[in-house]
């Protein structure tokens, strides 16, 4: 049967992920990857996982077993709303609507606001996935640059001289892949631009609360509300993924209420509702009063790989790299001073058994080829060590 016509054009279109070819090999034996953007599971807590759900079993199968609201249970979604609060964002459960990790959040709010060939900004770098949302929902993509201090927010507003744009999607803080944190002067600018010129800004945070140090940035919806007295054009996202277990598939999106509503119909035709038992689960955790401490330990152990790392590439590597120091999060991301193509070096790194992810991958368009991200949650301290020394050999 020819089948050329039955698939829709805009899936044609869709490029396939190299990415998932490559990172095959992340899983031969004697392979350290660097590569995963997964949390460390000997981190997880599963005692207090082992609670919740045995509450979730015994005591509530009815509710954890049953249907539920499309935006999400009322009790997770206030919790939630309190756990927010500590980031800065002033919400109640009926501006959230949870979702099927914050991945899903990003889906759902792409589709509700991107026509096709509706402009929307991204970083270069971003992350992959959310460059996904965008194109299955037909976006025209732009790109600007980042540095140090995050998104080069000078150069959108070059872009806004001339052009209408329907929305920015950016990490501010502890990006993917970059690991770097837009600074507070262009949080401030970047907001002010949106108000400005009316287009959204979807805030994805997974990783705000994974910070190595005491500061604490202001979140774009916070700057919105206290500048501007509300957040209407400000979508905000994050998830349990990186914070607690990223198996519950549980995130979740706090948005204003003109886009609520419809995001939701979205949510009931994709999936009726997340998943009940994992909710519940959650929602047990967080009342057990065990998340602040899982947290912190996230935190120092994270930090401590970091430290360890950052060490070692600076002192064994240093010469032939430059790096974005994060101050919390996943990641770093490192680039050769002299260009060199990172996809095909990596064909050398994995012969000394070990892989990382080639930088290319993380563009809308122009990619830099000289760079790479390394993930530094899941290797233990001896595996840091030992593939850094792999990467030297690999030169
Ligand atoms: N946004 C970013 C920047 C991420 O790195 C990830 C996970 N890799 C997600 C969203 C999605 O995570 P989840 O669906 O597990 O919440």
């Amino acid at each position: 049967m020819n089948t050329e016509g039955l698939l829709a054009a805009r899936m044609v279109r869709l490029k396939s992920s190299a990415i998932r070819e490559l990172l095959k090999h992340s899983k031969m034996e004697g392979v350290i990857s660097l590569a995963g953007g997964i949390p460390s599971s000997a981190l997880f807590d599963f005692e207090g996982l082992a609670k919740a759900t045995q509450i979730a079993i015994t005591e509530q199968p009815e509710h954890a077993f049953q249907y539920g609201l499309t935006e999400g249970s009322h009790g997770l979604r206030s919790r939630i709303a309190d756990l927010c609060k500590d980031r800065g964002i002033v919400a109640t459960a009926e501006d959230i609507v949870v979702t099927a990790g914050s991945q899903q959040a990003l889906d759902l709010v792409m589709r509700a606001v991107v026509d096709p060939e509706d402009v929307f900004v991204v970083e270069r770098p971003t992350y992959l996935a959310a460059l996904q949302t965008l194109e299955l929902a037909e976006a025209h993509l732009l790109s600007v640059g980042s540095d140090g201090d995050g998104m080069k927010v000078d150069e959108l507003a070059e872009i806004l001289k001339t052009r209408k744009i329907k929305g920015v999607y950016l990490v501010p803080t502890f990006g993917n892949p970059s690991g770097v944190t837009l600074s507070l002067s262009r949080r401030e600018q970047l907001v002010k631009l949106a108000a400005e010129h009316q287009f959204l800004i979807v805030e994805d945070d997974p990783y705000g609360e994974l910070r190595f140090t005491d500061e604490r940035l202001p979140t774009l919806f916070e700057i919105s509300k206290t500048q501007y007295g509300h957040a209407n054009n400000i979508i905000y996202t994050s998830t349990f993924s990186k914070i607690l277990a990223p198996g519950l598939r549980l995130g979740w999106v706090i948005m204003p209420q003109w886009l609520l509503n419809k995001v939701a119909i979205i949510k009931q035709a994709a999936d009726l509702h997340a998943s009940s038992l994992s909710q519940t689960v959650a929602e047990n955790y967080l009342a057990l009063g065990r998340l602040d401490k899982q947290i912190e330990t996230i935190r120092a152990a994270y930090k401590q790989k970091y430290n360890v790392l950052a060490e070692l590439l600076e002192r064994e590597l240093g010469h032939v790299l430059t790096f974005e120091y994060p101050k919390g999060g996943m990641f770093l991301w490192a680039r050769f001073r002299e260009p060199r193509n990172c996809t095909e070096w990596m064909k050398k790194t994995l012969e000394q058994g070990v892989v990382f992810v080639p930088g290319e991958f993380f563009f809308s368009d122009n990619p830099d080829y000289s760079t790479f991200r390394i993930s530094f949650a899941t290797a233990t301290e001896e595996q840091l060590h030992e593939a850094v020394a792999r990467l030297k050999r690999a030169l």
